[in-house]
């Protein structure tokens, strides 16, 4: 799911006076230079998640639907998807209370974000969610709900993340397969087998180039290039732009998300197709994107998958924060770390205990396992993660010795900021008061019991979260704050859901706001309203 994030970020120096090179519109595509023009009802740039829910929708709702899509397939990663009191919540026994919910994000967001488009997502995601584990359940795609989420009082995370997994009767794509889909490529597959029934295309290695409008203003078309030249593809009812984020384009990343370009990691796959060319396409046709800087989701991916809740320490070997928060806030701390690349976990042998006991107080993602289910608890026996930690040992992403200063050597931090750090750590676990940090005292555990480990970790940049403005049913704004007839934003094209950062508060909220804003705009543009839509 999580590859350990290899690839190097781009950088980009904007020198003064630099006019940034999408603000020059590209002259359009002559005429004699389009081979083919295609007539559809909704035509969508970029097969991820999101145009492909939207043209799984689309294409059930009766309406002939293209999918262009730059890269050479389908494009999914992760396993998450977030939604608010689904069929497969209920039966667990799951409820959400979705005022407290929308309180709880409208915080974690700064107040930066736009209130009535969270409640757009969180009042629709049910509806969408439950389409999705419907449509899942016709292919042998059974769903699950993620046990991984943070159950501490501060960071509060809910229980409203699903997992698709795909069973041995799954009936999707390859049937000689060895591993069945699972996470949002059981989704995507889900979505593309639905739009080929309805008679849908998806139509590889063609990006999306430009936008046509019609003499009204309306945009009527995509130009998109293919290997053997341009093709116009025209969209009856409406052009959806999911091309997914900005995070490729080290420009756009230093004008609306700058703090993107500090992770020295990337962990986006397929790299460098998040170019950000719906962001420029739907620029020219007028669209307006929301103020920035753009949230990003930066997350901890770049070296040992695990941080629990032990002491943290810098490359200088000094504590920096508490250890008992979020994965957005620990990654962004490490970016103010000297270095800003990595930090350590330093724990005893006493850790696999302290984990499975504390787990039920805490816990979250980079504590768990990324796939546990609900109701299932930490047990090092069978999750893994002791045997993920001897591999990071030989790995060189883990260290591990008799004595605090050899494990200091091994890390390669200073001997003396190390011993003095863990002795000030061990007398406030002592004292049951964390008097540097505040972090429950609950989780103030000394080291002392031999031998000892580090555990190396640090920020990957995943992508941006940030774009156009848009109305509730996901048509792009222009500068008077009105529709641009025709023009649709879904996925990480979108601006306004959350403001300042990503908000971990449901894990995989990305995917579900995906599902679920890709449905509404094909609600819209297929019946023309989206009057059964909350
Ligand atoms: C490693 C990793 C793991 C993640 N795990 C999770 C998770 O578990 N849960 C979660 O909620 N989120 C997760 N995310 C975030 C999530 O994957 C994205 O936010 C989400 O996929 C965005 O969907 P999208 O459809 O907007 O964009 P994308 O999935 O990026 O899809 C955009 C598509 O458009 C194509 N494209 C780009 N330009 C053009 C063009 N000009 N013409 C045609 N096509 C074009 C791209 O090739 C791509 O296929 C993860 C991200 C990463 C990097």
């Amino acid at each position: 799911m999580y590859r350990i994030g290899s690839i190097q970020n781009g950088s980009f120096e904007a020198k003064p006076g630099h006019k940034w090179s999408w603000e020059t519109p590209p002259a359009p595509i002559p005429e004699n230079e389009i081979i083919e023009t295609i007539e559809a009802d909704v035509v969508i740039a970029g097969a991820g998640i999101s145009g492909l829910a939207c043209g799984c929708r689309a294409a059930q709702l009766g309406g002939k639907v293209v999918v262009l899509e730059k890269y050479t397939t389908f494009v999914h990663r992760g396993a998450h998807m977030g939604a608010i009191n689904s069929k497969v919540m209920e039966a667990k026994g799951i409820k959400i209370d979705k005022y407290q919910f929308v309180r709880d994000w409208i915080r974690a967001c700064g107040n930066r974000c736009d209130e009535k488009l969270v409640w757009r997502y969180v009042n629709n995601s049910e509806k969408v969610m439950n389409w999705v584990i419907d449509m899942g359940e016709s292919y042998g795609v059974g769903c699950e709900i993620f046990g991984g989420y943070y159950k501490g009082p501060d960071y509060t995370e809910y229980p409203g993340t699903h997992i698709l997994v795909g069973r041995p009767d799954c009936t999707l794509g390859n049937p000689d397969r060895k591993k069945m889909p699972a996470g949002s490529q059981a989704a995507c597959e889900i979505f593309i087998t639905e739009i080929k029934k309805h008679g849908g295309e998806i139509i590889y290695r063609s990006p999306a180039v430009q936008l046509e409008k019609d003499e009204t203003g309306r945009v009527i078309a995509v130009i998109a290039k293919a290997e053997d030249g341009y093709r116009r593809y025209i969209g009856r009812k409406g052009v959806v732009l999911a091309t997914g984020d900005i995070g490729g384009d080290p420009e756009m990343v230093a004008a609306y998300a700058p703090i993107g370009l500090k992770p020295k990691r990337n962990a986006y796959n397929p790299p460098k197709m998040n170019t950000g060319d719906g962001h420029k396409m739907g620029y020219w046709a007028g669209g307006t994107f929301e103020d920035g800087p753009w949230p990003t989701t930066i997350h901890l991916t770049a070296y040992a998958l695990y941080t629990f809740f032990f002491l943290f320490v810098n490359i200088e070997g000094n504590r920096f924060m508490n250890e008992d928060n979020w994965i957005q806030a620990k990654s962004l701390n490490v970016l103010r770390q000297p270095g800003g690349e990595f930090a350590y976990t330093v724990f005893d042998s006493d850790w696999v205990d302290a984990v499975e006991r504390l787990s039920p107080i805490g816990g979250g993602q980079f504590w768990e396992p990324l796939v546990t289910f609900y109701g299932v608890p930490w047990k090092g026996e069978s999750n893994g993660i002791p045997q993920a930690i001897e591999h990071y040992l030989n790995k060189g992403l883990a260290f591990k010795a008799d004595t605090i200063e050899e494990l200091a050597e091994k890390m390669g931090v200073p001997v003396e900021n190390l011993t003095k750090t863990v002795g000030r750590y061990n007398d406030l676990a002592d004292q049951g008061e964390d008097k540097d940090y505040g972090k429950r005292p609950e989780l103030m555990l000394p080291i002392r019991k031999g031998p000892f480990y580090a555990l190396k970790w640090g920020p990957a940049f995943l992508n941006t979260d940030g774009g156009f403005n848009v109305d509730m049913d996901l048509n792009i704004l222009d500068a008077d704050r009105k529709p641009i007839p025709g023009l649709y934003a879904a996925g990480n094209t979108i601006g306004g859901l959350y403001g300042v950062d990503y908000p971990v508060i449901l894990n995989g909220n990305s995917h579900g706001k995906c599902m679920t804003f890709g449905y509404i705009a094909a609600t819209k543009m297929m019946t023309g309203n989206t009057d059964d839509l909350i």
